[in-house]
């Protein structure tokens, strides 16, 4: 029998998690799949579950003066449906499995999985999103890139929970989400991209890429993006050949049984010439 903690306020969560080291869960979606047994049975957990789905402060969706705040167990359901939700992101939630899974599923449990196909990743990395790590001996915050060490892992103690998703609202005049899946539901990424582009008076003043299912953990470069600001947007194609040479070595697919790594790296680059090169929408 699988032994399960519900406690009613986020101080005992916290003091449960340091006291049995018990695995949390929200929607359970990824968390089901991974401990599954087969058909009828009860998943084979190897310590305690406790669920964390039900904490006002961890399913609350708030706006005050261009800063978003999203609870780590806010299900993609409300979301997709705040009005405020940039696109790109609800475009993202919009394609994650199926309206099951986004009835359940949750933005904390994606970003906790740290899998690099997480299709909520590539977004939060061009939103410039910051993480908020809660412990019973106080919470830190860590930018998103950060956060993430390689597939499956993070730096996310045993003692900690994500609690928040914060970013500021994006102003830019370009924005670019694709997922490059089998099919339009259920399908997990092949690649995805998201991108942000500001043109103004014929410049390029600022750029954000990144990549998601194509390397260990999300490609996104600075370095890489800094190469394009302050250029002339008439000038951009001359740039392309030298950027991609760049961005193909950062972008490093596997082959797997959704995909094989030549693919993913010739589709990822032209991803990012057709956005770098896209008119303003
Ligand atoms: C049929 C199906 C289709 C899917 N399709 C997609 C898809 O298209 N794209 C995609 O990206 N994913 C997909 N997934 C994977 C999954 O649904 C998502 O990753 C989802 O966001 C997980 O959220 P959850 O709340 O269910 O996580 P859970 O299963 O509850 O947790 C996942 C992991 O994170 C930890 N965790 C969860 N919340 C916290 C927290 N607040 N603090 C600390 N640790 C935490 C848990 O301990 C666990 O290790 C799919 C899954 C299924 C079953």
């Amino acid at each position: 029998m699988v032994k399960s903690y519900h406690p009613e306020t986020l101080e005992e969560a916290l003091k449960i998690l340091v006291e049995t080291h018990c695995i949390p869960y929200a929607g359970g979606t990824d968390l089901m799949v991974r401990y599954r047994q087969g058909p009828g049975l009860v998943p084979n957990f190897d310590r305690p579950v406790m669920f964390i789905g039900h904490f006002p402060e961890l399913t609350a969706i708030s706006e005050k003066n261009g800063e978003f705040s999203i609870g780590a167990c806010v299900p993609y359901r409300d979301i997709i449906r705040h009005p405020h939700t940039p696109e790109i992101l609800r475009q993202a939630c919009s394609l994650i499995g199926a309206p099951a899974i986004q009835n359940l599923g949750t933005m904390g449990g994606n970003i906790c999985n740290a899998s690099p196909a997480g299709d909520t990743l590539p977004p939060l990395s061009v939103l410039d999103a910051t993480l908020t790590l809660r412990s019973v001996s106080g919470e830190r915050k860590v930018s998103f890139l950060s956060f993430f060490t390689g597939p499956g892992k993070s730096i996310l103690r045993d003692d900690e929970l994500l609690t928040c998703i914060h970013f500021r609202l994006p102003h830019f005049t370009v924005e670019g989400y694709r997922k490059v899946g089998t099919r339009k539901a259920n399908a997990l990424s092949k690649i995805a991209f998201a991108g942000f582009m500001l043109k103004e008076k014929d410049m390029l003043s600022d750029v954000r890429i990144a990549l998601g299912a194509v390397a260990p953990t999300i490609v996104r470069s600075r370095e890489l993006e800094n190469r394009l600001i302050g250029q002339p947007v008439a000038e951009l194609a001359e740039l392309m050949p030298d950027l991609l040479k760049s961005y193909g070595k950062l972008i490093q697919p596997i082959t797997d049984q959704r995909s094989d790594a030549n693919y993913r790296k010739t589709v990822s680059l032209r991803l990012i010439k057709n956005f770098v090169l896209k008119e303003e929408s």
